[in-house]
């Protein structure tokens, strides 16, 4: 009789919650409690409070606990019903854990530290001994109760970024938070219904809340913002035109690179990086080869100059500096007589209002690129992700700053 008073003091029961049975299985290591609601207690509805007496059981439902020492330890319930007038017959409310689950609140906790303790989920389903299914079902729980408990937050600057998902061609678009470096949402695809799908499902007032959308020149993702948030200014963040003028610099280096070559002139082998860093970046032998090849007139050299000359336009404190830059910069470049610069160039010039929408709102997707590197690891901590459901929901876990714990910790 004793050992049960002390389980349930132990468990934190109250109320007519009584501890009713114990087993201890030393060879398996494992503990059953049994835990009852004393027959002729009424219970109350758990939809309006009201007290009914207990109408019949359940069958016997079990939920892992956190361990009591060495044992594994499962909780075991007929939960009661009750028969309302106005809400049916329902289960009365158990303290202990959430509803549909298989875990206690308190095991639930448990799990939710471990797996952001390992950042891992293999290696967490390992230490909780669950499978790994089982350390998943915890994860979306989790990230679903944080998901309904931020419900209408707004949110002021977002960004819009894809990211590969499966080798080959298959990407996911991570929306995130620019003001909070939290992810919102993630959704299957690049395309247009991928940004318009998670953009609708927010009310009202959180769409005319986001101010701007830090998104790259994509279509789809440009007529998505356009058609849902028309109020929303457009920004095309710096990362993004510097990848697009680098990628035009690359061509310039590859064909320059070829013609050399068929010369017997090695002078721009191995060069490709040493174009696309940051001169702020180089390491010292980068800063040596530029110094050697900077006095040769090089095509690459030229389309190189303009790229960085570009990064000026952010500098400017006034729309209308920044703009007369543009023009100057527009100028020479599709003077240079360099094709892939001239491109570049002219898509630059058909989306200058998202790139001068910059000193407005002074946003970029920086944050989304770092939570790429975040999500690269949770991709190559978990064994492929070929469910898109899971990887998303990883990425929510762990990148969505939501508030993750159930509850109900008796
Ligand atoms: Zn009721």
């Amino acid at each position: 009789m004793q050992d049960r008073e002390l389980f349930s003091q132990l468990l934190g029961l109250r109320g007519p919650w009584k501890v009713t049975d114990i087993k201890v299985d030393y060879a398996e290591l494992r503990g059953d409690i049994w835990v009852g609601w004393p027959a002729g207690e009424s219970a109350p509805c758990p939809v309006c409070g009201q007290v009914f007496p207990v109408y019949d059981h359940r069958g016997e439902r079990s939920w892992r606990h956190l361990d009591t020492m060495q044992f594994r330890t499962i909780l075991h319930c007929q939960i009661p019903r009750i028969q309302c007038p106005t809400h049916g017959v329902k289960s009365i409310e158990v303290p202990w854990a959430e509803d549909y689950s298989r875990f206690t609140a308190l095991f639930e906790r448990f799990a939710i530290d471990v797996l952001l303790g390992c950042q891992n989920a293999t290696k967490a389903a390992a230490l909780l001994r669950l499978s790994w299914d089982e350390v998943h079902e915890i994860q979306e729980r989790a990230a679903n109760r944080g998901l309904s408990r931020r419900g209408q937050e707004e949110f002021v600057h977002i960004g819009i970024d894809e990211k590969s998902f499966l080798r080959g061609h298959s990407y996911i678009t991570l929306i995130s938070d620019i003001d909070r470096s939290r992810v919102i949402e993630v959704s299957h695809g690049r395309n247009e219904a991928a940004v318009t799908e998670v953009l609708n499902a927010m009310t009202d007032a959180q769409k005319t809340g986001i101010k701007a959308a830090a998104v790259d020149m994509w279509g789809p993702y440009l007529n998505a913002v356009a058609k849902t948030l028309p109020d929303a200014d457009i920004v095309h963040d710096k990362f993004h035109i510097i990848k697009h003028l680098g990628e035009a610099v690359d061509k310039v280096r590859k064909s320059e690179n070829r013609l050399l070559c068929e010369e017997g002139i090695a002078d721009l082998k191995g060069t490709k990086y040493l174009w696309l860093t940051n001169p702020s970046r180089w390491t010292d032998m980068q800063k040596g080869i530029f110094q050697e090849i900077k006095g040769k007139q090089l095509k690459v050299g030229r389309a190189w100059s303009i790229k960085e000359m570009f990064s000026s336009v952010w500098d400017y404190a006034y729309p209308k500096s920044a703009r007369n830059f543009f023009k100057r910069w527009y100028f020479w470049a599709t003077h240079s007589r360099l094709d892939p610069i001239i491109t570049a160039a002219k898509t630059l010039k058909r989306h200058v209002e998202g790139i001068l929408a910059y000193l407005k709102h002074r946003i970029t997707n920086a944050v989304t690129e770092g939570l790429n590197s975040k999500i690269q690891q949770i991709k190559s901590a978990a064994r492929g992700f070929r469910n898109f459901n899971h990887y998303r929901i990883a990425i929510l876990f762990y990148c969505g700053k939501l508030d993750l714990y159930p509850h109900k910790c008796l």
